[in-house]
């Protein structure tokens, strides 16, 4: 290359001109791009390249061919720049052509909230027994001795305390309710000597081991009701139409002997299985029969606790789970899934 002319330099000059002009229409995205800069204006590029070898010429001919040099770099940028736009707004059409809506396509599930199926059926209870004239009472779920046993004839010792398993706390005399059942005592001593009717649900706890069918808090709904003439066949009436508004009309009822030690007669509810109509199935154990409730006739010395004279006023008690209720209307075998708080459970049903 000694001995170039002014003119073979400017010739070459022009030659990579078109050459990468011609490789520049063809880069098409960054890395092609980049390739293309090294090649042509990168410090050991083509038009550097020819820059090196301006030895041969005369002080006065350098600039002039270093001027055309400079135009053509100048040039090539300007083109550079804007093959790079160009390429940008391509990628970027085609990004919105992806990421655009198609109106065609099925709108994506929105999974509506709902209620808890314990929420569900605790209201379900509530309109029932509200059609019958009860209404809803809430009692602490933080007992004392005296209102979760003693009112309900439990006085300390007294063997049927063994019944429940209690959460005592670390304050003597306080313990987690055992059921729902102190409430009855509340409601006595707020509206005596006034009759009563209401409900008492919520919360209850048992120091119980926890399995498909045991939980150590669960809900109970209690049921009160007190007037001057309350027999037991205005207990069987209401349970019996509690029970066909909740799980269908003619359902089927059985009276068992049982011992509750705040109701004198006390009963167990037995209703025909829900899930095969008495003739057998595993939900039932083959008996046709699900337990339902435990109720009875509220004992003399608990209506006396309550502020109601046992001699001229009569009342029934009843206690059920809604939990187990729930368990049997909706087909579920685990009682721990109420608060697993997994989604998948709750979708379910
Ligand atoms: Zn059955």
């Amino acid at each position: 290359m000694g001995n170039m002319t002014r003119e073979d330099i400017v010739q070459q000059l022009e030659q990579v001109r078109r050459d990468a002009e011609m490789a520049l229409s063809q880069a098409s995205n960054s890395e092609q791009i980049s390739a293309w800069h090294s090649e042509y204006l990168g410090r050991k590029g083509q038009l550097t390249a020819i820059l090196r070898n301006l030895g041969s010429l005369s002080p006065e001919e350098r600039p002039q061919v270093g001027k055309v040099a400079n135009d053509i770099k100048v040039a090539l940028e300007a083109e550079l720049q804007a093959r790079q736009e160009a390429i940008a707004s391509a990628d970027l059409e085609a990004m919105r052509r992806a990421g655009s809506v198609d109106v065609t396509l099925p709108g994506r599930p929105q999974a509506p909230g709902k209620l808890h199926i314990t929420t569900r059926t605790l209201r379900d209870i509530y309109t029932i027994f509200a059609e019958m004239g009860f209404q809803i009472y809430n009692s602490p779920e933080v007992e004392t001795d005296e209102y979760n046993f003693q009112l309900l004839n439990m006085p300390p010792g007294h063997p049927a305390r063994d019944m429940w398993d209690t959460f005592y706390t670390t304050t003597p005399g306080l313990v987690l309710r055992t059921h729902t059942s102190p409430g009855q005592a509340w409601a006595m001593r707020e509206y005596a000597p006034e009759p009563i009717r209401v409900i008492l649900p919520g919360k209850v706890y048992r120091y119980e081991a926890v399995d498909a069918s045991h939980e150590s808090m669960f809900y109970q709904v209690e049921g009160l009701a007190i007037g001057k003439h309350v027999t037991f066949s205005d207990l069987k009436g209401v349970l019996m139409n509690f029970a066909n508004q909740m799980f269908g009309q003619g359902r089927h009822a059985r009276f068992r002997k049982s011992y509750f030690p705040f109701t004198e007669p006390s009963v167990e509810m037995d209703i025909d299985c829900v899930i095969c109509n008495g003739k057998g199935c595993p939900v039932c154990k083959n008996t046709g029969w699900l337990e339902l409730l435990g109720a009875g006739m509220v004992h003399p010395r608990v209506l006396q606790y309550g502020g109601y004279d046992p001699a001229g006023f009569s009342g029934f008690a009843f206690g059920m789970g809604p939990d187990r209720m729930s368990l049997q209307k909706y087909g579920i075998d685990d009682i721990r899934y109420f608060f697993a708080n997994d989604a998948r459970m709750l979708e379910r049903v």
